[in-house]
């Protein structure tokens, strides 16, 4: 049994590693296939950055901060001190030390030619994830976001305005052009089931299904799409995602993130959507499900992954 996530960083690597647990506990058999968002990936002071893939790989490897919320455990920041001195990088964006030894190898293999997919798979061969972690494009594919007056990439609002800047929207830059990886598309098209995270419906899974071809792929697969709503009583549970959602005109409800998604049945994404239980009395253009959606820990995350599967009738 192969199972597929789509996966933003932070909250689509908590729900990537209930999954893997779940998987352990019932279903030792099946594979975990994740293809990732690499729409926050940017080049800075020279080194190519994907958020998102680090996100994913640091938490299944077991050597993420949990207290802090992202980059590696016993991180220092030396190395970024020095950039910092050299006005090499973004004093606002803290490179860890032992982050940028990850970097500095993924960088050292694109410059000799390899694509993301192939760095990605020689990266993530150190570490034991008990899944495949999958770029879900090698083209370099960026988000900006629009605010009055210009353009920033997304990095730059996120992270050195919180997202207050006011968004008029966002543009993934270079897109038209981006192909999605055949691991990508394989992974969809070989699924039992498709689990979308509960990641940022705007810049991470937003981005996975603006990708040429991945559209397709998932109205043409025969595996299940199941939904988990990132929304529970109206508010985002971590970060800020609620501003991507506010400028693109969608509210923060799990109701109309799942309208955005859209019902398979009608041409959309989903066919089946996992609410919070506070959130379970509301309508819904997806067939819904009211389970804990909280991932507190390990037990309550692989059983938001038992309760997906479920949906998908495994
Ligand atoms: P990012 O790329 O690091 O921003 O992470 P993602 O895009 O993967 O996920 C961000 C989303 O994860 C946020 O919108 C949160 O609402 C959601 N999230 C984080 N923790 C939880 C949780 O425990 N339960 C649910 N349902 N969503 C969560
Ligand atoms: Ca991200």
């Amino acid at each position: 049994m192969i199972i597929t996530i789509l996966s933003g960083g932070v909250g689509g690597a908590r729900f990537a590693r209930g999954v893997r647990e779940h998987l352990r506990r019932s279903l030792p058999d099946a594979e975990l296939r994740i293809i990732v968002n690499t729409g926050d990936d940017m080049w800075l002071a020279g080194l190519r950055i994907t958020p998102d893939l680090d996100s994913v790989m640091y938490t299944l490897a077991r050597a993420n901060d949990e207290e802090r919320g992202w980059g590696r455990i016993g991180e220092t920041e030396r190395a970024s001190a020095e950039l910092n001195a050299y006005g090499v990088g973004w004093p606002w964006f803290t490179l860890g030390d032992l982050d940028l030894g990850t970097h500095i190898a993924r960088s050292s293999f694109l410059r000799d030619g390899q694509t993301l997919s192939q760095a990605t798979a020689r990266i993530t061969s150190r570490w034991d994830l008990g899944a495949l972690l999958i770029p879900v494009t090698d083209s370099e594919v960026e988000t900006h976001v629009t605010v009055e007056g210009g353009e920033l990439h997304f990095q730059e609002w996120w992270t050195r305005h919180r997202a207050r800047l006011p968004a008029l929207g966002f543009v993934q830059r270079g897109i038209e052009g981006a192909v999605a990886t055949d691991a990508a598309l394989a992974a969809i098209r070989d699924a039992d089931v498709v689990l979308v995270a509960p990641s940022n419906p705007v810049v991470s899974i937003g981005t996975i299904l603006g990708i040429p071809g991945i559209r397709d792929a998932l109205a043409a697969t025969a595996a299940p799409i199941v939904g988990v709503s990132p929304i529970i009583g109206g508010a985002i549970v971590r970060g800020m995602a609620d501003a991507c959602l506010t400028a693109i005109g969608v509210e923060t409800t799990a109701p109309a993130v799942a309208a955005h998604y859209g019902a398979r049945s009608a041409g959309g994404l989903l066919d089946a959507w996992l609410v919070d239980t506070v959130d379970a009395s509301a309508s819904y253009d997806v067939p819904t499900t009211a389970v804990p959606l909280w991932m507190r820990d390990l037990d309550t995350s692989a059983q938001l992954a038992s309760d997906a599967l479920a949906a998908a009738r495994l």
